[in-house]
């Protein structure tokens, strides 16, 4: 069997350690990455060492369901990288990518002791068909590679301009890598920041830490910031589990919001907890001062209340799965709170949610909601919002692209599928394959849940393909 990679970041590191650890009959695999980062994605590439990891150990690992899997391989560097407050160590975002790299290198060399042929291919993958039982890729080169099972590992979108201010002096469209914008910026400069999520928060506490003396404004149109990660406790869910959300499957059919919600309901019934006040404090996100309650959520780091930690645990793992079986007018009903579910979903560390408190309590940084016009003129950004203007001497887009959205890179390879018939867009964002040689893994692939995949995300969806992909070489082994 020959396997076409396109994309070589954490996703594909998550198939290859399951396809080594999974398939038994040798074939061919070839990974495509025009990137000279291999296996480390957007994301995980040389940086700032302010740029961190942002979830604890356990859930950064790519081998799925092996929470030991990276804090084994961290070993001994854990320690130098603490954050106190979370007590669970954070790494630089680089540092994170050579664990990917090794666990990609492990995978592969297993793969070839096995009789697998491996190869890497430094290109970008510009088109795809189905030739008889076949595939054919073609690569920006012009030639032509074929295979049985193509798998996209092409990652998600990159900011999008909403403000039409690209090509603009002063104007800084995509910040990562954060260490090459931020020598950009001058010291003293008044600088905003488009977004308030986590992007926005690594770009803050990159420019304080380089020495940035200027004011900083967060603009935004909601002003909500993230919530901040609590230090981990040995509570393990026992109703919001992927057994409890099938069962009910069984049983009604269907899945509704309100059995989702019972089986909150029933988790922090165990540990006693009010879950009208926990419900009360989550709406809150969308209205209460994001300072007030930056404020508080630093002060709560330790508060061994389960509620936010199972929503932030299970959002990831159990919510794709159960995201799939509600039906469309109830996705609709929590596409509405995306911005709170975001919120809650990818929260910021406490070692930079107490950057972003130093930074706000001296006033240098500032958050501005309501934001309804930028434009760039006479050397400077004019700001307009609901009741005043403003002007900026530099303007930083983190906006994060919406989930399922169509990487640029991937748009040609895309397009290629949507003609061939192999695969077709989802209605609310991403592609479906119409083949089932075809997997996309990562948040690419289409009918996911309405929030930013993560680490565990992906290498679950990663296990599900190189799990498909080994039963049908399988199947095809016998027939
Ligand atoms: C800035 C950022 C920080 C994040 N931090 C965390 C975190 O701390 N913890 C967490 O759990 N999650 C985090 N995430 C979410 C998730 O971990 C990452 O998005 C993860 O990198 C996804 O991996 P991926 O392989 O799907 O995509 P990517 O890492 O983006 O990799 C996709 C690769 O595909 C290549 N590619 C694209 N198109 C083509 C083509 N046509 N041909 C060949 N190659 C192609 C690209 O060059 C790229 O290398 C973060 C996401 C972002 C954007």
């Amino acid at each position: 069997m020959d396997i076409a990679i396109v994309g070589a970041g954490a996703a594909a590191v998550g198939l290859l350690d399951s396809l080594a650890a999974t398939a038994d009959s040798p074939g061919a695999i070839t990974v495509f990455e025009p990137s000279p980062h291999l296996w480390r994605g957007r994301p995980y590439g040389p940086d700032l060492d302010t740029v961190l990891v942002n979830a604890p150990p356990a859930i950064m690992s790519i081998r799925h369901l092996d929470f030991a899997h990276y804090a084994a391989w961290l070993g001994t560097r854990g320690p130098v990288h603490l954050d106190e407050r979370l007590g669970q160590p954070l790494v630089p975002r680089a540092l994170y990518g050579e664990y990917l790299a090794h666990t990609a290198e492990t995978a592969l060399a297993t793969l070839r002791e096995d009789g697998w042929r491996v190869r890497v291919v430094t290109a970008h993958v510009t088109g795809a068909a189905r030739s008889g039982a076949r595939w054919s890729l073609r690569t920006e080169d012009g030639r032509g590679h074929e295979a049985d099972h193509v798998a996209l590992c092409v990652g998600g979108g990159t900011p999008q301009d909403h403000y039409g201010l690209g090509g603009a002096s002063g104007f800084v469209d995509d910040p990562y890598p954060l260490a090459r914008i931020l020598d950009q910026v001058a010291a003293d400069s008044n600088v905003a920041v488009i977004g308030s999520g986590l992007t926005a928060v690594d770009v803050v506490v990159s420019l304080a830490t380089r020495g940035h003396t200027g004011p900083t404004t967060l603009l935004s149109r909601s002003g909500v910031l993230p919530h901040v990660w609590q230090r981990p406790v040995e509570h393990r869910p026992q109703h919001v589990t992927a057994e409890r959300v099938a069962a009910l499957h069984q049983h009604h059919g269907a899945v509704a919001l309100q059995d989702l919600i019972g089986l909150l309901r029933a988790e922090l019934a165990e540990t006693g907890e009010d879950f009208e006040s926990f419900m009360a404090e989550l709406l809150a996100t969308m209205t209460e001062d994001p300072v007030r309650r930056l404020r508080a959520q630093l002060d709560a780091v330790d508060d061994s209340r389960i509620g936010r930690r199972v929503l932030q645990e299970t959002a990831h793992s159990v919510g794709p799965y159960a995201w799939r079986l509600l039906p469309e007018p109830e996705r609709l009903r929590l596409r509405r709170h995306f911005r709170m579910a975001t919120s809650v979903a990818s929260p910021m560390v406490p070692v930079n949610a107490a950057t972003m408190m130093r930074l706000l309590d001296s006033g240098q940084l500032t958050i501005a909601p309501g934001v309804r016009k930028i434009e760039a003129a006479d050397g400077v950004f004019r700001v307009r919002r609901d009741d005043d203007e403003r002007t900026f001497d530099a303007v930083i887009n983190a906006v994060n692209p919406p989930p399922q959205a169509i990487p640029r890179r991937a748009g040609q390879l895309v397009t290629a599928l949507l003609a061939d018939g192999s695969a077709e867009l989802h209605p609310a964002g991403g592609l479906v394959p119409a083949d089932p040689r075809l997997h996309v893994v990562g948040d690419l692939a289409g009918g996911g849940p309405f929030i930013t995949s993560s680490i565990a995300g992906v290498a679950a969806q990663a296990a599900r393909a190189a799990q498909t992909i080994v039963a049908a070489g399988d199947s095809g082994a016998m027939s």
